[in-house]
């Protein structure tokens, strides 16, 4: 499948193992990832976050319940909110999410708002996990005819050790643990490239004080199945 079907079937997995009752999708665009998780009955609460709001309304109403739902009705009740706003912004509706998933956002983002991003969903919305996908600048090369970025609107494109940098630090300052992995497979000859779509999946570190937070020579590059197999929620 293309890769951006591989980035959703990827979230997809990860919700079928971890269950969480509550996921915020930012930066959903046109929502075609929440039309996806909407039918994974463990889910309360489905939420999307876009800045550009005549992208989210373009076809917001394919969200809306179909027969089936009524007939087959979950355990839950669904909750589905669409939200116009910023991940740069501390915005409350986006607080106490067991998933936010982030998939090619931070690379529209100038640098500063990186940072911002950083504290706004780790610091103040402090999910469970969050999973957060962006381009493999290393695999650049392997791309036919490609010159520059990826796309247009790219403000930058994270090499594997730049981007493993930002999620390391980003453990350190708030008590996550991470693991790297993506999607597009790798070449045959060319491991050490990584994936066209680098991942990092986060867990909030729940080893407490006595265990050191993060050990990077162990975390590092542990692949995704392994961190997250378990039910966590
Ligand atoms: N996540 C979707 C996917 O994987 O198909 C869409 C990715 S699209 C490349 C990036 C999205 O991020 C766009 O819909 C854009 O409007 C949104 N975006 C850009 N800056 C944003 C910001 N500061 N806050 C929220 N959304 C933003």
């Amino acid at each position: 499948p293309p890769l951006y079907i591989q980035r959703y079937e990827f979230v997809i997995d990860f919700v079928k193992k971890n269950k969480p009752k509550k996921v915020v999708d930012l930066g959903c665009n046109d929502c075609t990832l929440l039309r996806k998780l909407k039918f994974h009955k463990e889910i309360e609460l489905l939420a999307g976050l876009d800045i550009d709001c005549a992208v989210i309304r373009a076809k917001m109403y394919e969200l809306a319940p179909i027969p089936t739902d009524y007939l087959q009705p979950g355990d839950h009740p669904l909750t589905i909110e669409l939200y116009q706003g910023s991940v740069t912004e501390r915005d409350p509706r986006t607080k106490g999410f067991d998933l936010v998933t982030s998939i090619e956002l931070i690379e529209h983002l100038q640098l500063e708002d990186v940072d911002r991003f950083t504290e706004v969903v780790f610091g103040y919305m402090a999910p469970v996990a969050a999973i957060i996908s962006t381009p493999n600048a290393d695999f650049n090369p392997l791309l036919p005819g490609l010159t520059g970025f990826r796309h247009y609107d790219h403000k930058f494109e994270w090499t594997k050790v730049e981007f493993q940098t930002w999620a390391l630090k980003v453990c350190r300052e708030f008590g996550y643990v991470v693991a790297f992995t993506g999607v597009g497979q790798i070449p045959a000859q060319e491991e050490s490239i990584g994936f066209c779509s680098q991942i990092g999946v986060f867990q909030i570190d729940r080893s407490g004080g006595d265990a050191p937070r993060l050990q990077n020579n162990v975390l590092y590059n542990v692949v995704y199945p392994s961190l997250c197999d378990s039910n966590i929620f």
